[in-house]
């Protein structure tokens, strides 16, 4: 029997819809039975494992996964809880699940910055990364470890600060509370251990991340088509952000104008298209790429 690659996914939560969308537009069939904790994926030598995410950066680096998909948050807490569980090392980062861990404090507190933070009660389900933060900071502060429903602790005066997840910001508005300082930045990260494996496996995770990188790239790249007076072709094509060599093409009928077709490597935004009709574009069309190699 071949050798397969097991990857730990998160079973439910912020992260598992972008994990699997990843492999599965990584050309990975997922049919999951309800309730079912391991799936083999069609397409590749693929096992998946569903776990809760805490779980993720120790499966890997005790060697039951061989890769995972995880927030660096989670990653760096669990390294620091669990020096022993080390030596995992991020081989992409994936561009989803984006969020920042933010300290906070209710709107009509004293402390609006991390200088007002000593002696003061901080709520949050990352201790360790909170820690290592303070003490960078020289300051000492009450750690108050909970699990989950952070933002509420001030209201239940359980904590006069909390350090959270933030993604848009409404959850702490709803909250009534303000953040005053970043602590880490994250993503979802794919991971796999120091243990050195063999080549078949080696030579599937470098498919695999051919694939992913493709998905990737794909995702900030758009295909733009316009039609351009013949004479504003050099300014247009100026203007496409990020992009190749464009195709230009003779339109049927019109010795004035030219299609221009070319891929996009960077957004594209309302402005950029605004400046496109202001140079005479015409039947601009902005279209998603679902897959890209080379
Ligand atoms: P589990 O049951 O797997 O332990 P959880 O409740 O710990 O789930 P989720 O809320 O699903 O975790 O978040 C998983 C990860 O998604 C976070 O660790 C973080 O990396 C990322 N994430 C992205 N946006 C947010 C957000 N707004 N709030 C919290 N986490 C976010
Ligand atoms: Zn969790």
């Amino acid at each position: 029997m071949s050798k397969s690659l097991r990857i730990a996914l998160q079973k439910k939560g912020r992260l598992a819809e972008g994990s699997i969308k990843l492999l599965e537009q990584s050309g990975l069939g997922i049919f999951r039975n309800p309730g079912a904790l391991t799936c083999r994926a069609r397409g590749l030598p693929i096992e998946l494992l569903f776990v809760r995410d805490d779980d993720i950066p120790s499966l890997v680096a005790k060697g039951v996964c061989d890769l995972g998909i995880a927030g660096e948050n989670v990653l760096l807490e669990e390294a620091l809880a669990s020096p022993e569980d080390q030596g995992l090392q991020t081989v992409r980062s994936l561009g989803f699940s984006f969020c920042t861990l933010k300290l906070a404090a209710p709107k009509d507190s004293k402390i609006s910055g991390v200088e007002d933070l000593r002696g003061a009660r901080i709520a949050t389900s990352y201790p360790q990364i909170l820690a290592k933060y303070l003490k960078e900071n020289d300051i000492i502060a009450d750690c108050v470890p909970l699990k989950g429903a952070v933002e509420i602790a001030p209201a239940l005066e359980l904590a006069d600060a909390i350090c959270d997840l933030v993604s848009s910001g409404a959850t702490l508005a709803a909250n009534g509370l303000v953040d005053f300082a970043t602590v880490m930045k994250s993503e979802a990260v794919l991971v796999r251990s120091n243990n050195v494996w063999d080549d078949e496996r080696e030579a599937l995770l470098r498919r695999l991340l051919r694939r992913m990188d493709g998905v990737i790239a794909s995702r900030a790249t758009k295909y733009i088509m316009l039609n351009a007076p013949k004479s504003a072709i050099g300014e247009i094509t100026e203007l496409l952000p990020g992009a190749d060599a464009p195709t230009i093409i003779p339109l049927a009928g019109r010795e004035d104008q030219m299609a221009i077709h070319a891929v996009c490597r960077e957004t594209i935004f309302w402005d950029t298209l605004e400046e496109l009709e202001a140079r005479g574009a015409q039947s601009i069309l902005v279209l998603p790429i679902e897959k890209m190699m080379g």
